[in-house]
This record gives C-alpha cells, structure tokens and sequence, in this order.
C-alpha cells in the first residue's frame, strides 16, 4: 500500500532526494566522510552552500548583485524578532496585515521590542476567530513605515495572497508555508524569510532572502541577531546547519530539473483544484476559505462532527493517508499538499474522502 505524508511541516521530501541522501549517507562526494561529519569550514561544505545559495536566486529569478540569502537557524520564529531589530531603525514604526495565526505570531514578537510602534493596518479575522480571506489594505502613507509585513500563505487557515499589496513601503514576508510553491513577483519583495521545513528541508534552517541594501543600517546588535554581521561570514557565523542545507541544494536542483517554480505552481494549482473540487462537490465535507484566497499548500476541512472527523483521521491513517489530522487551534482536518506530494498522492486522498462519504450518508 503506498502511504502519502500530509504534514504540514515538516512535510513529506522528494523520493529522489531522499534516495540520494540515503546513497551518499556514508561517503559524500569521495571524501570518506559523511555529510552528517564534515566541517562548516570545509571546501566540501562551501561548495554547497555557495550552490544553494545560487540555486535559490535563479529559481526566483532574483540578482546576485541585489538580493542576498542567509542560510539561519532559529525557524521562522526568530525572524519575527531579527526582522524588526534590523529593519525597523528609521521611522521605529512597522506595519502588519493580520490574516491569521503566523502573521498574530509575528506581530506579537514585534510588540515586544522596546521603542518600537507596530500598526496592525489590516486583519481579515472572523468574529469567530477565524481566517477565511486576504483583507484590502488601505493606502499607506509613504515614508512612515520602515515597513509592511505580510504572511504569504496561512498554513492553520489555509488562506493565501494571489496579488500582492501594491506599496512604496519596503515589503517584508513570511513566506514559509508556500515558499517555492507558489509564483510570485519576488522582485517586489524587500525581504523574505522561511522556515525550511515545508518546501525545502528538514527542520532546523531558515531562509532570509533580502535586499543587499538592507544591510550595513544598524550598529551593535548582538551578532547572531544580525543581518549584517551573519551575511559579512556567509551564514557561518556559528556553526551552520550543514546537513539542512546539503539536502536544501538537492531539493533545489530536483526544482531546477523539474522546470522550476513556474512548473511546479501549475502542478500545485492542480493538485489543489482536485482536492477543493472534491470538497465542494461533498455534503460531508467543507472548506470554509472564500475561493479567491484558497491555499495551494494547506487544506484545511471538516465535517459537521468533532467524532466523524476523528474517526476520518484514523480510517485515513489506517489506509496509508497521513497526519491529516487539523493543528490543534481549529482541529478537524488538514491536507498539506507541497511541492513533493505526487498527484496520486491527492487522488488516493479523493477517493478515500469519497468512498468515506458513501458509508457515512
Ligand atoms: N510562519 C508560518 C507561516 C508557519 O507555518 C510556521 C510554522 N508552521 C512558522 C512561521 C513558524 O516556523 P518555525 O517553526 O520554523 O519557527
């Protein structure tokens, strides 16, 4: 029976990176050491890091000589904190859009820096406490904000951006949970960050794609916390995560091969579509998110029943459909469809979700 892992993170790998993973496990590129073993300072590592690193730009169609990518530790969290330590030195004020769990998450974190005003400009929150849109964003006035957060994809709500707000503010996101997945024009976006463990890698890498121009602003932060000084040592500052990047550079050379996200966008549109058709056609089944703004990557559903969604889990589980469980703040269910799920992997989900509903109506 094949079996399909629908976590949300950390997420099922491509089948082919594994593989290789597992093939060089024991000797990486002839040095009769393994990748788990070798030094951050070794040529071995720098090659792979330096790859990666290039790899990432020309998948986004992003210029060396403008964007830098810092390879972090920390998750996505931390960035809640290092993003306004290091950007917001000029106005000391900071605008969010509030469009569920991850973007509250970040707000709360900037909150806590001292001397610093964060506006909440937007937020499509239900009166029940839920997430089903994108909000408008009102005209921002220009040079008042160092600058405009956003969370590309919602990963508990399932809500995402198509069009992206159009702003002289320096725009700033959280791309974790559609990083790679999904297109977007990454030249208007100032910095970017996301936790690897989704699209790219195993958990315990982050990804700060930003303006070169953004650097060199800010003196004596503590080091690890700062941009500048973690881009001046090439994300070595400390020891780096080197087996997360080794298997993020084969993620990205798998995406490379396979047309790049422009390719693999349209095979997630698919894959989704597929899962959200077969909700909409269900009378057991809802997805509550307005059409306009459903997740490529996070499908979250329910039934009517806290007991038929449980009893939905584990019949899935026991039919090689994994971890569909929903995250523990809405419950229900949860399909996370990343660039590694196959296709079948979404049809076998379809029939089950069928076949489920012919033997509860
Ligand atoms: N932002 C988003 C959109 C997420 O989905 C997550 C994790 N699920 C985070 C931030 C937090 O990431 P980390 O665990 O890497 O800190």
């Amino acid at each position: 029976m094949p079996t399909y892992n629908f976590a949300a993170g950390p997420a099922t790998l491509p089948q082919p990176v594994l593989e290789k993973v597992q093939a060089e496990l024991l000797n990486f590129e002839n040095s009769h050491m393994s990748i788990l073993e070798i030094s951050h300072r070794s040529p071995l590592y720098t090659h792979v890091y330096q790859a990666a690193k290039q790899n990432l730009l020309n998948l986004m169609h992003l210029d060396a000589t403008v964007y830098d990518v810092l390879f972090l530790g920390g998750g996505a969290s931390l960035q809640f904190t290092m993003l306004p330590l290091n950007l917001a030195h000029k106005h000391h004020r900071v605008a969010y859009i509030n469009t569920g769990h991850w973007s509250q998450r970040a707000i709360q974190e900037a909150q806590k820096i001292p001397g610093l005003t964060v506006d909440v400009l937007a937020s499509s929150e239900n009166t029940d406490g839920t997430f089903t849109t994108i909000p408008e964003i009102p005209e921002i006035p220009t040079d008042t904000y160092d600058y405009l957060h956003i969370t590309t994809n919602n990963t508990i709500m399932g809500n995402a951006y198509y069009e992206l707000p159009d702003t002289s503010t320096p725009l700033v996101a959280d791309i974790s949970s559609n990083f790679l997945g999904q297109e977007y024009p990454f030249e208007k976006f100032d910095l970017m960050y996301a936790g690897a463990q989704k699209n790219l890698a195993p958990a315990g890498l982050t990804i700060v794609v930003l303006k070169k121009s953004l650097l060199d602003q800010v003196a004596n932060l503590p080091s690890m916390l700062d941009y500048t000084a973690q881009s001046q040592k090439e994300s070595a500052l400390n020891t780096p995560p080197v087996f997360q990047v080794y298997v993020a550079n084969l993620v990205l050379e798998w995406l490379k091969n396979l047309g790049g996200i422009e390719a693999i966008a349209q095979e997630n549109q698919r894959k989704a579509q597929l899962l959200y058709n077969c909700l909409d056609n269900s009378q057991l089944f809802h997805n509550k998110v307005a059409k306009a703004y459903r997740s490529l990557m996070n499908i979250p559903f329910v039934t009517d029943s806290k007991e038929l969604d449980a009893e939905f889990i584990h019949a899935a589980s026991q039919a090689g459909l994994l971890n569909l469980k929903g995250h523990r703040l809405v419950g229900g269910m949860r399909a996370s469809l990343y660039n590694a799920m196959p296709y079948a992997g979404v049809e076998a989900l379809c029939h089950f979700i069928e076949e489920f509903e012919r033997n509860h109506t």
